[in-house]
């Protein structure tokens, strides 16, 4: 069975998604994320079949993930890490 490839974002999905994304860091004070969390976004990232090892972006939203991973207000577009993913990764390190 052959893999489905994600279909890449276009050019101003990217412009579009960048923008809105820049407007939330700047908006929420411009913070990032500790070391650690930084690196465990880069693990997740590294593991999901979406990302693309090659130009170190995602295949869903064409982000660049050295910088995207490293902003405290941005979400994973599969919600596996950022704000509500990691609210409910908490939640299950307490139960
Ligand atoms: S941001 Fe999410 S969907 Fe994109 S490569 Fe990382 S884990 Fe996968």
């Amino acid at each position: 069975m052959k893999e489905k490839k994600d279909k890449m974002p276009s050019f101003l999905d990217k412009v579009s998604s960048v923008i809105k994304d820049t407007k939330r860091w700047i908006f929420h004070g411009a913070q990032s994320v500790t070391k650690e969390e930084f690196m465990r976004r880069a693990r997740i990232c590294n593991e999901c079949p979406h990302f693309i090892h090659k130009s170190n972006t995602c295949g869903i939203c064409g982000c660049w993930m050295e910088v995207k991973a490293k902003w405290k207000t941005s979400e994973c577009p599969k919600r596996k890490w950022g704000n509500e993913a990691d609210s409910k990764f908490y939640k299950s390190e307490k139960n």
